[in-house]
C-alpha cells in the first residue's frame, strides 16, 4: 500500500496550506494556539471565507456544494485546516445533519436547509442523548405525538452542544411508542424558537458553559420537518453516527499542540536550561510523537483504502482512530500540565468554599488556560460513543468476537 502523496496532491496540499496561512484571521488562530474559547462569531466568519472560496462543505455532493475531491484532498484538507490551525466548521450542520438531508431528506427541506448549513446562517445543535440514553441510545423517551400535519413533542435532551446559539436541533423522538425501541423512533428537525423549548446550562468542569439540557414541552412541529418516513428515524441515526467518527483522530489538531508544547517548553527554564532540552521531558515528547505518527499511518492506511474505492461504508477502523486519537489529545494536555508544573493549578482563596478557575493566574499568562483545556479534553473520550463502545465495535466488526 502506498502511503506517500502524489506530485499532484503535494501541490494541493501547498494550496490550501497558502490559502489558510492568508485567509485564517489572525485573532482567530491565537485563540486556538493559546486554548481559549472561540466564540460563535469566530466560527461563523470563519465559515462564511470558506464558503466564498467553495470550500465549506468539500464532502459534500458537488450539486450542493461539494468540491468533488476525492478521500486523499479531504484528508489533506482537514488536516492542513487543523494544523494553521483554523476552527473546524461546526460539525453539527456540516458532518451530521447536512449529510442526512442529503442522503433521506426531500427536495424542499435539501433548498432550505443546505445553503444556510454552509454558510452557517443557521447554527444546528444536536438532540440524541438523554438522561438514560446515551450509550444505549435507542432507550430514548422523548415523545412525538401526531396531531393531524404536525407532531407534539415532549421530553429532555442533555448534552446538547452549544444549544445556547442554535437556531435549529435535529431530534430523535419516539413516534410508536409500542414498537421494538429502534423501530419507532423518528428523526425530527425543530426550530429553537417554537414555543415551548427551553435551554438550560450544565457547566463543565472546566467552568465553560458548552453543553445544555434542552426541555421540550407541547413543542409544535409541523410534518414537514420530518426527515424521510416516520418511523426510520434509527436507519438515519446510524448514518449520521458513522459519519460522526470519520475524522475524529484529530491528529492535525495534536500536531499543532504538539507543536505549540515544544514552543513553551523552549521558554521554560528548569536549572537554567529550557524544559524542552530536559532529557526525561524530550522522552515524554518523543513517545507521543511516535504514537501521533503511528496514528497518522493507521489515518493514511484508512484513506488509501478509500481512494482504492472502499465499500462505500465507514471503515470500523475509524474506532480505532476514535481511541487513539482522543488518548493522545489527552496525552498532550498532560504534557503542557508538565510544562508549567504549579502554575497551572488555578488560584484558590482562602475561606471560599469552591475552586475558581477564572482567577487571575500566578504563572505566566498563557498559563491560565491549560488546567481548563486539561479538563475540557477529558469529553473526546466520551462523546462521539464512548471509548468503551469504540471498543465494542471493534471487538464485533474487526476481530469477529
Ligand atoms: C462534551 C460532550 C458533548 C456532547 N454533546 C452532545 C450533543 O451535542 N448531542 C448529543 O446528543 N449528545 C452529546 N453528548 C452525549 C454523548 O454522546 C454521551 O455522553 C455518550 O454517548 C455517553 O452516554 P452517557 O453520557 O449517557 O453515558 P452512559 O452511556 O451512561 O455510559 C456511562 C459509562 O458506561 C460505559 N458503558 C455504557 N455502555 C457500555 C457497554 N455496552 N459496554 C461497555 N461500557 C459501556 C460508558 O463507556 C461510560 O464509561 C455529549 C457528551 C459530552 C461529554
Amino acid at each position: 500500500m502506498d502511503l506517500r502523496f502524489t506530485p499532484e496532491e503535494i501541490a494541493f496540499r501547498d494550496e490550501v496550506r497558502a490559502f489558510m496561512r492568508d485567509h485564517v484571521p489572525e485573532p482567530t488562530r491565537r485563540k486556538i494556539i493559546e486554548g481559549r474559547r472561540l466564540l460563535k462569531s469566530d466560527l461563523v466568519e470563519w465559515q462564511r471565507i470558506l464558503n466564498k472560496k467553495g470550500w465549506a462543505v468539500p464532502h459534500w455532493p458537488q450539486l450542493w456544494g461539494g468540491t468533488g475531491w476525492n478521500s486523499v484532498k479531504l484528508y489533506i484538507f482537514r488536516d492542513e485546516l487543523q494544523q494553521t490551525p483554523a476552527p473546524e466548521p461546526l460539525a453539527f450542520g456540516v458532518n451530521m445533519v447536512g449529510p442526512v438531508i442529503i442522503a433521506f431528506g426531500n427536495e424542499a427541506q435539501k433548498k432550505k436547509f443546505l445553503p444556510r448549513i454552509a454558510n452557517l446562517d443557521d447554527w444546528w445543535c444536536q438532540g440524541f442523548s438523554e438522561p438514560g440514553a446515551g450509550s444505549d441510545l435507542a432507550s430514548l423517551k422523548t415523545t412525538a405525538r401526531r396531531d393531524s400535519d404536525h407532531y407534539v413533542v415532549n421530553g429532555q435532551k442533555t448534552w446538547t452542544t452549544y444549544a445556547q446559539y442554535a437556531d435549529w436541533i435535529f431530534c430523535l423522538v419516539r413516534t410508536d411508542p409500542v414498537a421494538k425501541k429502534q423501530e419507532g423512533i423518528s428523526f425530527l428537525l425543530i426550530d429553537m424558537k417554537t414555543p415551548g423549548i427551553s435551554v438550560r446550562p450544565i457547566q463543565t468542569i472546566d467552568g465553560g458553559h458548552e453543553v445544555n439540557e434542552v426541555f421540550f414541552d407541547d413543542v409544535r412541529v409541523s410534518s414537514e420537518n420530518l426527515i424521510g418516513q416516520e418511523n426510520k428515524g434509527w436507519d438515519y441515526a446510524k448514518f449520521l453516527l458513522s459519519n460522526e467518527r470519520t475524522g475524529i483522530a484529530r491528529i492535525g489538531i495534536s500536531k499543532a499542540r504538539l507543536h505549540r508544547v515544544k514552543e513553551l517548553a523552549a521558554l521554560e527554564q528548569v536549572d537554567g536550561r529550557p524544559l524542552l532540552e530536559d532529557e526525561a521531558f524530550r522522552r515524554k515528547v518523543a513517545a507521543i510523537e511516535v504514537e501521533l505518527r503511528a496514528l497518522e499511518m493507521t489515518q493514511l492506511r484508512v484513506v488509501a483504502a478509500e481512494r482504492k474505492g472502499g465499500n462505500g461504508k465507514p471503515d470500523p477502523a475509524s474506532s480505532i482512530l476514535k481511541i487513539k486519537g482522543s488518548e493522545l489529545q489527552q496525552a498532550i494536555t498532560e504534557l503542557m500540565l508538565d510544562v508549567v508544573g504549579p502554575y497551572a493549578l488555578p488560584e484558590q482563596r482562602a475561606g471560599e468554599d469552591s475552586e475558581r478557575w477564572n482567577e487571575p493566574p500566578v504563572g505566566p499568562e498563557w498559563a491560565e488556560t491549560l488546567a481548563p483545556n486539561y479538563f475540557n479534553m477529558r469529553k473526546v473520550s466520551i462523546y462521539g460513543g464512548t471509548n468503551e463502545i469504540q471498543k465494542n465495535i471493534i471487538a464485533k466488526a474487526i476481530l469477529g468476537l
